[in-house]
């Protein structure tokens, strides 16, 4: 029974990262467990249409996508655990076994652990209800993913950081017309991104600016915007809005034991998916505040359990 040996695998996350993990894992003979958390499937399950992922030319639902994931883990014997981790304890010693809890009392022993817990992109948080129903028909958080399906109409980009820049950028090349609104009355981007994005005819750009509300019943149609500086609401008519102001990685229960950036995100050597714990690895968005694409986090997620394979051999 493995919650009494000590197991070689244990998965934390069933987004991309952690089924592809699993499934290369469960290969390789490690006998991998994976823990499910509060959001089975992770992010893609929350869009109804992924086009950009490899393989699937009519394109795929989110959720249906990440059942086939599972299908896949299931017939390699992965053990889905359908749990959150609470509280984690990292060895520091090679070799060393790790604690992974899952209530207070009861946890799993493991020699080698994959993080893939990915990260939550931040809300607006002005209709939250409304906010998600709109998620993935109009409301966007990816530029990448869904910019495509708004080839030749008006969109808007909400956020200052580079983040919002660059989306802005990809989508002038797409779309008609972007307009970009920004709350503070500057841009927090890079100057070499704000000197392009100034350049760019189709971009137009609104600071002082707040969406109040979203337009729209089965899609976003457009938004409502208070502009602070000159007291003035406005209705902006769209097809889509990518809101662009960060992400939240899930690393909380991780914190003070594993190397992080200064946003959250999990620090892993170059090339490769080790953590500063030896055993520890981690895998897709969770370590990736740049491309954050499920294709990415796949492929990250076979590297941490070749990555793991390794050291096992290792030290075995
Ligand atoms: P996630 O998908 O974030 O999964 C994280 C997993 O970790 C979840 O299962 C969660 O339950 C689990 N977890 C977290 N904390 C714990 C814990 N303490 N204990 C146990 N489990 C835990 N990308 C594309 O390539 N194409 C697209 O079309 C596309 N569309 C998108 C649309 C939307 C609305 C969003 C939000 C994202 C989209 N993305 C798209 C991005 C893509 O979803 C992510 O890049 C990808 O899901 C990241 O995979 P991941 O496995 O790293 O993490």
């Amino acid at each position: 029974m493995f919650k009494n040996k000590i197991n070689n695998c244990v998965i934390i996350g069933s987004g991309p990262a952690g089924y592809s993990a699993s499934i290369y894992a469960a290969r390789a003979d490690l006998n991998p467990i994976m823990f499910m958390g509060s959001m089975p499937g992770g992010q893609l399950t929350t869009t109804h249409y992924i086009d950009n992922y490899l393989g699937y030319p009519q394109g795929i639902n989110g959720s249906q996508f990440m059942e086939f994931c599972k299908e896949q883990a299931k017939k390699f014997k992965v053990i889905l655990i359908p749990k959150n981790v609470i509280q984690v304890e990292l060895s520091d010693k090679k070799g060393g076994i790790h604690y992974i809890y899952y209530s207070k009392k009861e946890y799993i022993r493991s020699i080698g652990l994959i993080i893939a817990t990915g990260s939550n992109p931040k809300l607006l948080g002005i209709d939250i209800k409304k906010e998600k129903e709109l998620l993935g028909l109009g409301i966007s958080f990816c530029a990448t993913c869904d910019g495509f399906f708004h080839k030749g109409k008006d969109v808007a980009v909400v956020g200052g950081g580079d983040t919002a820049l660059e989306e802005a950028i990809f989508l002038s090349k797409i779309c008609n017309n972007v307009y970009l609104l920004v709350r503070k009355n500057y841009f927090k981007a890079s100057k070499i991104l704000q000197t392009i994005i100034f350049q760019k005819k189709n971009i137009k750009i609104f600071f002082c600016s707040h969406i109040v509300k979203f337009i729209g019943k089965q899609f976003l149609e457009g938004i409502k915007v208070f502009d602070s500086k000159n007291e003035k609401s406005y209705t902006i008519l769209i097809s889509g809005l990518f809101i662009a102001i960060g992400h939240v990685p899930n690393t909380k229960i991780f914190k003070n034991q594993i190397i992080m950036d200064n946003l959250g995100y999990i620090s892993v050597q170059n090339g490769n998916t080790s953590t500063n714990k030896p055993g520890v690895f981690a895998a897709g968005d969770v370590q990736d505040p740049i491309y954050r694409q499920a294709i990415i986090s796949a492929g990250t997620g076979c590297m941490a359990a070749l990555d793991l394979d390794k050291y096992l051999n290792n030290i075995l």
